[in-house]
């Protein structure tokens, strides 16, 4: 076969490379607070991160596995039924749902994993809050033949137990956390507490574009594939670059991924969605910039804009998608914000299930609840675009994951019924 990947360019495409900190940091976000024991690691990292970003040879050994192995390049799919239904710009859909494993999560758990063998390591860990990063990682630690542990809290194993399910089943190690609220953030201390002990011989497989420095970058730095292939494949088929771009926003690596293509390019718009959840009056939701709730704070290792008390107390967030569900953002999307350089928007439940049923009978598509935020946020405020615009809707996962839910949000009678029968199965 040949060398050459098939749509991906090489050299590394500058999109790859753009976003550059001042020491770690983003504007006011970023920086680096973690115990002094892993100073060594996040060195090694930083080290080995600033070698790949230039590596010609990396990029192409990554780019090749992306296409062999995960699918890509993903298509640039145009949604004519949508377009049609709302008769303003023209939307397209960038499909990371087509990803092995069914979203974007598999760009970033791959790259670390080969930057992990690079640095001599054996053993991958990561923290998981809904289980699709914890799911990806697993797959990587199969494919490449390494070890695998994965921390979930027990609360978010109760409700995820399909992915706990695959993640053993692919050979990994899963560790359920039994203190605090028994979620994400109590995930991602027991594997710095793992970490600690352990970096001579593993590496941590951070899940989104945040945490200490240099992992808001070396995530950020994975998942520009995506804006990368999007913008390739935009000019192919309109000429022109899109209006705007819309992402859902947990942690940001999907957002990040699909923006910083155009993120030298002032007049395409980036509009980042959050979860909205029962709305802003409630008090449950999981928006720490489009509701204005978020203030600085350093937790997790690093500075951003989380959702907390007046005591520094992390709030109890909430989100109908578990992968937006997280206190705080990536710094470098806190930064662009306050650079007003990407605009945020939140979307609430109600909405999304609306948009969800919209995308799937238009468009015989499934987009995953967290996914599905980015086209609530584009369809509520389509009335502002004409016919000669272009909007382009990152779909970051499947939806097919997210069955029990939907069913539960679109009250589906049917399916509660085969759960009982179901149940009454295993009861026998
Ligand atoms: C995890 C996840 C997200 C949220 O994570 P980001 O880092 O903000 O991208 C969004 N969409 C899907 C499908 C996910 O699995």
């Amino acid at each position: 076969m040949s060398t050459e990947t098939k749509g991906i360019h090489n050299p590394i495409p500058e999109a790859a490379r753009t976003l550059q900190s001042d020491n770690g940091y983003y504007g006011r976000f970023g920086g680096s607070f973690i115990p002094e024991i892993l100073v060594p690691a996040f060195e090694e990292i930083t080290k080995h991160f600033e070698a790949v970003r230039y590596d010609e040879a990396f990029w192409h050994e990554y780019c090749a596995l992306l296409a062999n192995y995960s699918g890509r390049p993903t298509p640039l799919t145009f949604a004519d039924r949508l377009t049609a239904h709302f008769g303003r710009a023209r939307i397209y859909v960038k499909r990371e749902d087509l990803n092995h494993t069914g979203a974007h999560k598999l760009n970033n758990a791959l790259g670390q994993a080969l930057l992990a063998k690079r640095m001599g390591k054996t053993r991958l860990i990561a923290e998981t809050g809904a289980g699709q990063h914890g799911v990806a990682t697993a797959t990587v630690a199969a494919k490449l033949g390494m070890s695998a542990t994965i921390y979930m809290g027990r609360e978010d194993m109760e409700r995820q137990y399909a992915n706990v399910f695959w993640m053993k089943r692919l050979g990994a190690e899963v560790i359920g956390v039994e203190y605090g609220s028994q979620t994400l953030k109590d995930a991602i201390n027991e594997t710095l507490r793992d970490w600690v002990s352990s970096f001579e011989t593993t590496h941590y497989v951070l899940g989104t574009a945040s945490g200490a420095h240099p992992f808001p970058a070396l995530v950020a730095f994975f998942q520009s594939i995506i804006g990368i292939e999007t913008k390739e494949q935009i000019l192919q088929a309109s000429g022109r670059l899109p209006s705007r771009v819309y992402a859902c926003v947990g942690g940001g690596s999907n957002a990040l991924g699909a923006f910083q293509a155009f993120h030298a390019h002032d007049e395409v718009q980036l509009i980042g969605v959050e979860a909205g959840g029962r709305g802003q009056a409630s008090g449950s939701h999981a928006s720490r910039i489009a509701y204005g709730e978020g203030t600085p704070g350093v937790a997790q290792g690093y500075k951003t804009l989380f959702l907390q008390n007046q005591d520094g107390q992390m709030r109890d967030t909430y989100s109908i998608a578990a992968g937006l569900d997280y206190v705080g953002v990536s710094p470098i999307l806190a930064d662009l914000a306050e650079r007003g350089r990407v605009r945020f928007e939140a979307a609430a439940d109600e909405e999304v299930v609306q948009a969800l049923q919209l995308v799937m009978k238009l468009e015989g598509l499934i987009p995953a609840l967290e996914s599905t935020h980015a086209f609530a946020g584009a369809f509520k405020h389509i009335e502002e675009t004409t016919a000669s615009d272009l909007i382009i809707v990152n779909m970051s996962g499947r939806g097919d994951k997210d069955i029990f839910n939907v069913a539960e949000g679109l009250r589906d009678e049917e399916w509660n019924a085969f759960i009982e029968r179901k149940h009454g199965q295993y009861k026998k």
